[in-house]
């Protein structure tokens, strides 16, 4: 009910105003200029509230400044429901700004969609994973992708709601469409990138697959040998020999397991910090490798060593030693008898320190350079089997190096040979004398 007491003012003031040329009129007999009198006063107040009002209805968010009751309180209200109406449609603007900021924050593509196809309204995702464009507002996403995939998706309500597809306008992109209905008018279409996804499923089913083709092979092998021991005809020499054959087989297994633990402790502890790592007397470490690589050679390499035992390098001993290893064990597998391999241990430009073995062996095409540091690639398996070769060698260098923020360049001739380099930045490297000072 509308409150009148507002009213009941201007009703009084009419009345005294009345009352006024009542007087007037008796004492003067001026009945006209009474009426007239009143009239001009009622008129000029609510005349000036008028200005007064119109002036206000210019700047409605501004304080209305009517003075008599008629005039001020409805202003009043109509100024606070101004306000009101002013503040809700703020927060509405707020809200929607946080909507639409969320939706282009998403790496997702996502695009609202009619059940007849006609696009609503799409984020910036949408634009760079489907080519949409701001004149495709409006147009049919069926007929703008042409893919059955997508027709199938949008045309049946009940059908499945996800499916996976490549676009003709981008073939290299493997696509995740996602329907999801907002009402019975609308589709809300969610397309997420999973060609990195996809490629990290091939690669884990590969190298499963690679895994226990590696493992297999010795393992037929040892079966093998224990079958041909069950023979009851066999003397203590033969079964002796035997034995003795399981040997390598089993070696293998055991050098590829070690490989695959210390590869997965690589991939899946965190790069160290600076302050982890410690001091390491790189001269010493190649010794002690060059050592053992002696014995694989068997004496059928020449090793020369040009080493800087003044250089030192922050790392993890065990870690580079193994990235060290496999590469001088590599040429010593990959070099005729009698070849010659030069390890040099020298610092580089501004600080850097470089590490490199070269040999004068088999050597590898072009073609394949870029590939020997994936895991178990080999660019001839069987010769890599019989030189005792796990196809992880290079994977755990190229690692090791990542983990010292570090890199493995490699320069290589089919049959002239191969210089495989690891380049330390200044930041790991430290002189012999610097380290007995902070010592
Ligand atoms: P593997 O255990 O088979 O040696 P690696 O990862 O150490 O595995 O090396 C991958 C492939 O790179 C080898 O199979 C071989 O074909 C090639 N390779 C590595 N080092 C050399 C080298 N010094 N000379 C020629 N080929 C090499």
């Amino acid at each position: 009910m509308i409150d009148s007491a507002w009213l009941r003012g201007e009703w009084l003031r009419i009345a005294i105003l009345l009352a006024a040329a009542l007087l007037f009129g008796l004492l003067t007999g001026l009945w006209g200029y009474a009426g007239f009198g009143a009239l001009a006063i009622w008129l000029t107040v609510h005349g000036r509230e008028f200005v007064r009002f119109a002036r206000w209805a210019v700047h409605p968010l501004s304080r209305p400044d009517n003075r008599t009751d008629a005039w001020q309180v409805p202003t009043a209200r109509l100024y606070r429901a101004i306000r009101g109406s002013r503040s809700r449609s703020a927060r509405l603007i707020a809200e929607l700004r946080s909507l639409t900021a969320l939706a282009e924050a998403l790496p997702d593509a996502a695009v609202v969609v009619r059940t007849s196809g006609e696009i609503e309204a799409y984020n910036v995702a949408a634009q760079a994973l489907l080519g949409l464009t701001t004149r495709d507002r409006g147009n049919n996403l069926v007929s703008l992708l042409r893919h059955p995939a997508v027709t199938a998706l949008l045309s049946s309500r009940g059908g499945s709601d996800l499916v996976e597809l490549v676009l003709p306008r981008y073939p290299s992109r493997n696509l995740e469409m996602r329907r999801i209905e907002i009402d019975s008018r609308r589709y809300l279409v969610l397309v997420r990138d999973i060609t990195q996804l996809n490629r990290l499923l091939s690669m884990r089913q590969d190298f499963v697959a690679n895994v226990s083709h590696e493992l297999r092979t010795p393992l037929t092998v040892i079966l093998g040998y224990l079958e041909a021991m069950e023979d009851p005809q066999l003397d203590a020499d033969e079964r002796r020999a035997l034995v003795d054959r399981m040997r390598a087989p089993a070696n293998r297994m055991k050098a590829l397991v070690d490989d695959l633990l210390l590869l997965t402790r690589l991939e899946s502890s965190p790069t160290p910090a600076l302050d982890d790592l410690a001091p390491i007397d790189v001269g010493a470490l190649i010794t002690d490798i060059v050592t053992d690589a002696k014995q694989l050679s068997g004496g059928r390499h020449k090793f020369n060593l040009d080493i800087d035992r003044t250089l030192l390098i922050r790392g993890l001993r065990s870690e580079l030693y193994s990235a060290f290893a496999n590469l001088i064990t590599n040429a010593v597998r990959y070099s005729p008898d009698g070849g010659a391999i030069d390890i040099t241990w020298q610092p580089g430009d501004g600080g850097t320190a470089h590490f490199s073995v070269r040999d004068h062996g088999v050597g590898i095409a072009a073609e394949h350079i870029s590939r020997i540091t994936e895991r178990f690639y080999r660019v001839d398996l069987a010769s890599s089997r019989v030189r005792g070769g796990t196809g992880l060698g290079l994977a755990i260098t190229k690692h090791v190096l990542k983990r010292h923020d570090s890199t493995l360049e490699v320069e290589s001739r089919l049959g002239s040979g191969s210089r495989f380099s690891c380049n330390f930045p200044a930041r790991l490297t430290i002189t012999r004398s610097e380290h007995k000072e902070l010592a």
